[in-house]
């Protein structure tokens, strides 16, 4: 056979913002922002271009981009990555996560994820040879199972992918997850593939988990961030990866290859904008007040609204709306009320359905009310 990936078809991110602009929809469908970085940082672009900074970066990144992250990541969680071995800048997260896949997945080897799962993890394993194990988040705090995941866990587990905070429920993992994923992979050589490209977006005073918190994770994991979420710039494409010396150098064995590494003028502009002050610092209360106007706005609706601890995104449940499947309940949100939305069963390999709906809230507060207005007559 021809395909690799029978099963898959094109991305909903992509299916639901063509959908929307075909409809003239307000789109909350795909993450992203619709407002724009400071100017500062497009001055800092221009500035290294014109500087002359347009060639081939090192590998791994530009020294002051790597030393800018490894500073932040120390200010933040306490860990100490050398920048030299441990940092690297990627073109962004989805390259990351499929760079780390294919750099430690032998065919055979099982990787455990949990659905809802964001939808380039499964096909990134699958292209491997890797098999999937799903294990499912539920409904209202989507939280793990630690007693299923230890079940889940054989002489074959290559690698736990997880994302906190988490798309596309909002869920963040406590102290208490970390602890209990450390517990479980302890003595193993199960490597932790952490996707943690909301890491400063987190709510009601809670802390990020990162993985660079916890030794016993950390020695183990590779973490994945993304510039997209943080700093307003998802068609940018740049992140970054840090890990332990010995996991980054089979990672950088496949970057080289699949993409060398990153544009340069882009790397050092992030690196200046990194230095002062702590912008990343701010994104919290600047996403926690949007997600607070867009779950007032629609309070007194009929739209059933799951907690919201961290993440860019609003899931809520239509059940009182219309029991129809989530995917011909966003086509008709799109084409006949004007809001795009991603239906979650997208998330799950067998289309399992709960009637749930995820709109993304990183849009101005215009486009938000606007959005709410026509949400909530419904
Ligand atoms: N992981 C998660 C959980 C995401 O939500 C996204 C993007 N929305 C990515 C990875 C990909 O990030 P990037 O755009 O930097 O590739
Ligand atoms: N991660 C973004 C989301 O969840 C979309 C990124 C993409 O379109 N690939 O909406």
């Amino acid at each position: 056979p021809l395909s690799r990936l029978p099963e898959v078809g094109t991305t909903i991110f992509t299916v639901m913002s063509r959908m929307a602009q075909e409809a003239g929809a307000i789109n909350l469908s795909q993450g992203f922002p619709d407002f724009h970085a400071e100017p500062v940082l497009f001055e800092r672009v221009a500035h290294w271009m014109r500087a002359g900074m347009n060639q081939y970066p090192p590998m791994a990144g530009v020294a002051p981009l790597r030393e800018a992250i490894a500073r932040k990541v120390e200010a933040l969680y306490g860990a100490r990555y050398d920048v030299e071995t441990e940092v690297t800048v990627t073109a962004g997260a989805t390259q990351a996560l499929f760079t780390a896949v294919a750099a430690l997945v032998h065919p055979g080897d099982e990787v455990i994820v949990f659905e809802p799962v964001y939808d380039s993890y499964v096909p990134a394993i699958e292209l491997q040879g890797g098999v999937p194990v799903r294990l499912t988040l539920e409904a209202p705090d989507y939280r793990p199972d630690w007693a299923a995941v230890a079940a889940a866990i054989t002489p074959r587990t290559r690698m736990i992918m997880i994302n906190t905070p988490h798309n596309p429920t909002g869920a963040v993992w406590s102290g208490e997850d970390m602890a209990q994923l450390a517990a479980l992979v302890r003595g193993t050589d199960i490597v932790v593939v952490a996707d943690e490209v909301y890491e400063h977006i987190v709510f009601d005073g809670r802390r990020h988990e990162s993985c660079a918190r916890h030794p016993a994770l950390a020695e183990r994991s590779l973490i994945v961030s993304s510039f997209g979420k943080t700093y307003h710039i998802t068609g940018w494409k740049v992140g970054y990866v840090l890990g332990p010396a010995a996991l980054m150098a089979e990672f950088r064995k496949v970057h080289q290859f699949n993409v060398f590494t990153v544009n340069t003028p882009v790397q050092y502009a992030l690196a200046d904008y990194m230095a002062e002050p702590q912008r990343h610092l701010a994104l919290a209360g600047f996403y926690q007040a949007k997600r607070d106007r867009f779950r007032a706005a629609l309070g007194a609706s009929r739209f059933t609204l799951l907690p919201c601890a961290g993440t860019y995104f609003q899931l809520a449940g239509y059940e009182a709306i219309g029991d129809r499947p989530d995917v011909d309940f966003v086509r008709w949100l799109t084409c006949e009320i004007g809001v795009a939305a991603i239906p979650v069963s997208a998330f799950h390999h067998d289309g399992r359905d709960a009637r749930v709906v995820r709109f993304c809230f990183a849009k101005h507060e215009d486009t938000l009310d606007a959005a709410c207005e026509r949400l909530a007559r419904l």
